[in-house]
């Protein structure tokens, strides 16, 4: 039974230069986020590897944003909660990064007011994403905007 934890695992972050590695290489390393068509972080997680890349020339928001994405991907999947279909999963995990991002992050990401609209939204700008049923609640808004 996976554990159903509401709080974010820690793992090494690696900054790498994504953007140059070859994409059929890295693709059965897990999902992938990407920017613009380009892979800007990802989780590697092996048999010899259990890191989280980021792309080092990323601005300094869009980074910590992106390790955070990663993080919400290996809270799902330690979780259990992974849907089969990654176009879904990819904006599930999105929501759910937007919850827990602070709003200081978010102000410094592109689209701020969109992005900071979105998190009360689906926090009502008390719920707690860190406590498992404050998640569920916010899963809950989530599904709505989804499905
Ligand atoms: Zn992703």
């Amino acid at each position: 039974m996976p554990r159903r934890r509401a709080t974010l695992p820690r793992m090494r972050i690696v900054e790498k230069h994504l953007r140059r590695h070859n994409l059929a290489r890295v693709l059965d390393c897990g999902p992938l986020r990407t920017r613009r068509g380009l892979i800007v972080g990802l989780v590697n997680v092996g048999e010899d590897s259990d890191e989280i890349w980021v792309e080092k020339t990323l601005p300094r928001a869009e980074r910590l944003f992106t390790i955070l994405h990663e993080r919400v991907h290996l809270r799902r999947q330690i979780a259990g909660e992974e849907l089969p279909d990654p176009a879904i999963e990819e904006a599930y995990v999105e929501l759910e990064t937007v919850a827990r991002a602070s709003p200081s992050l978010l102000s410094r990401l592109p689209y701020p007011t969109l992005l900071l609209t979105l998190k009360k939204a689906i926090t009502s700008g008390r719920l707690d994403p860190n406590r498992r049923k404050d998640l569920d609640k916010i899963y809950r808004r989530i599904h709505s905007l989804i499905l």
